[in-house]
């Protein structure tokens, strides 16, 4: 028998997506560039259904039905590169080569053009849910042909996670939409998670809970509105005792943390669209700080306040509403930014449809996407989230929470970049008037830039260093 779907590289993404095709009745074609790694997954699980394990590429290509769908999950960049041009020559106009390792957009739509050329769809696929995910039904964002979903969509959809009986996989849009959209769902969960911290931050560092009694706070949001896959690891990590020392393991952890750059990505991507994503930017630049030991080791015993550990029981309270708020304003930057690469590259994304794909299988997975489908189910055309009744809402009645806890923690040094910007990204937003005019008038004086004039329309110069009257520019 032909196999329905091949996988090259066979990691543990590729391996457990493998799997989990395997699991669902699909024939899978296994191919991975070190033999013994195809061997090895026959060995361990041949028995959960029907593999046909190659050796060489020109084996592979032969096992599959047509039109062939050849799916690549090997380290992204350079690698991805090279997988194409060993099996782009042995494929046939129609087929399909899925890439569903974490490329960038721009390398995805460089591929597809040229595979185009060539009769081949390329299917750039956001893949989320690391291996358990892989493994159980992870969130699928592909890209790439409209055609191509039609014969490959049923397949993404049977091995994907599943909410209230919806697969957690749709078309997002052509060439590369589907990483795209990748990129900014991990951009979102750097925001969610710099924010969550910062939670934990401020319960320890203001309220001065232990990291046991702020693991139940979490396990307490955890039963509304909060609920999430995040929040719920949370209250896992904070519990955890480390074994060998008897401490909080969260205290034995290098407080450095790491990141592979799509978050990164997110934030420069952001930056070319003009797109403000503060709050996803300082998520990116909160753990490059905590990187930084040479610049934190210099400026160790610079004064602080000398208050802290003073709130109260409400504390949490107000932190609940803070963190609510900033994650509405962190998923409208996300949203924002999905809206303006659909429109710079005509992929015409249903942003309702990426929220309900975010619902299971994926790491920000919360019940809280729902809101976001029904609020562009409500208004697709919608300019911000914010102005959707329930979220403007939420935000009205957190916001003297949120300004509290702002204020608070500076008040007692606790750095809090996401929940500051998040707060300063909403009141830019609703402000009658922003200095943004000073800042016309600085760039004219100095530049001769010119300015537009609230009463007028044109563009305008004054002659600063002459007899400061006006000119049409
Ligand atoms: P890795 O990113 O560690 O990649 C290892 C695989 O790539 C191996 O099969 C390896 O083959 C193959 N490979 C590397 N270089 C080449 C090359 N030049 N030619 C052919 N094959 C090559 O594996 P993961 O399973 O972690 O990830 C796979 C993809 O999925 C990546 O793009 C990753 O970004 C993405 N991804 C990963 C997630 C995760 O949680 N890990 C989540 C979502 C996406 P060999 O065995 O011969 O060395």
């Amino acid at each position: 028998d032909k196999a329905q779907i091949g996988v090259t590289g066979l990691a543990v993404m590729g391996r457990n997506l493998a799997r989990n095709f395997a699991r669902h009745g699909h024939t899978v074609a296994l191919h991975n560039r070190t033999t013994a790694k195809t061997k090895a997954l026959v060995e361990e699980f041949g028995d959960e259904g029907a593999f046909v394990a190659t050796e060489t590429a020109a084996e592979f290509v032969a096992a599959l039905e047509r039109p062939r769908r050849l799916m690549i999950m090997v380290k992204a960049g350079p690698a991805t590169d090279a997988v194409i041009a060993e099996f782009a020559p042995l494929l046939e106009p129609g087929d399909m080569i899925i890439d569903g390792g974490n490329a960038h957009f721009a390398d995805t739509r460089r591929r597809e053009k040229a595979l185009r050329e060539q009769g081949i769809h390329f299917v750039g696929t956001g893949v989320s849910g690391g291996e358990e995910g892989a493994l159980n039904g992870p969130s699928i964002m592909p890209g790439g042909s409209a055609e191509s979903y039609e014969s490959l969509g049923p397949l993404l959809e049977d091995i994907a996670a599943k909410v209230d009986g919806v697969p957690c996989a749709t078309h997002v849009g052509p060439d590369g939409a589907g990483h795209f959209v990748k990129m900014v769902h991990n951009g979102i969960e750097y925001a969610d998670m710099q924010l969550i911290a910062e939670s934990y931050d401020l319960l320890r560092g203001a309220a001065g809970l232990e990291p046991a009694e702020i693991a139940e706070v979490f396990r307490t949001w955890n039963t509304g509105r909060l609920e999430s896959y995040l929040i719920e690891i949370t209250a896992e990590v904070l519990a955890h005792t480390d074994a060998a020392t008897g401490r909080p393991f969260v205290d034995v952890v290098l407080d450095q943390a790491e990141q592979k750059g799509t978050g990164r990505w997110t934030v420069q991507t952001a930056l070319d669209l003009g797109v403000p994503v503060g709050g996803i930017a300082e998520a990116v630049f909160a753990r490059s700080v905590s990187g930084h030991a040479d610049l934190r080791k210099a400026a160790h015993g610079l004064p602080g306040p000398a208050r802290r550990a003073t709130e109260g029981s409400g504390f949490a309270d107000q932190v609940e509403r803070a963190l609510y708020a900033s994650k509405i304003i962190a998923y409208a930057q996300g949203f924002h930014e999905i809206a303006a690469g659909s429109a710079e590259y005509g992929w015409d994304v249903d942003l309702g449809a990426m929220a309900t794909i975010w619902r299971g299988g994926c790491i920000i997975r919360a019940r809280f996407l729902n809101r976001i489908t029904d609020a562009y189910r409500a208004d697709p055309a919608m300019a911000t989230l914010l102005t959707d009744d329930h979220f403007a809402q939420a935000l009205g009645d957190a916001q003297d929470a949120w300004r509290e806890v702002v204020a608070t923690a500076a008040r007692l040094g606790v750095p809090t970049p996401g929940f500051s910007s998040a707060l300063a990204y909403y009141d830019s937003l609703r402000a009658d008037r922003l200095p943004a005019a000073l800042t016309q008038g600085q760039r004219d004086f100095f530049g001769a830039h010119t300015y537009r004039r609230t009463d007028r329309d044109g563009a305008f110069h004054t002659l600063w260093a002459g007899d400061r009257t006006e000119a049409d520019a």
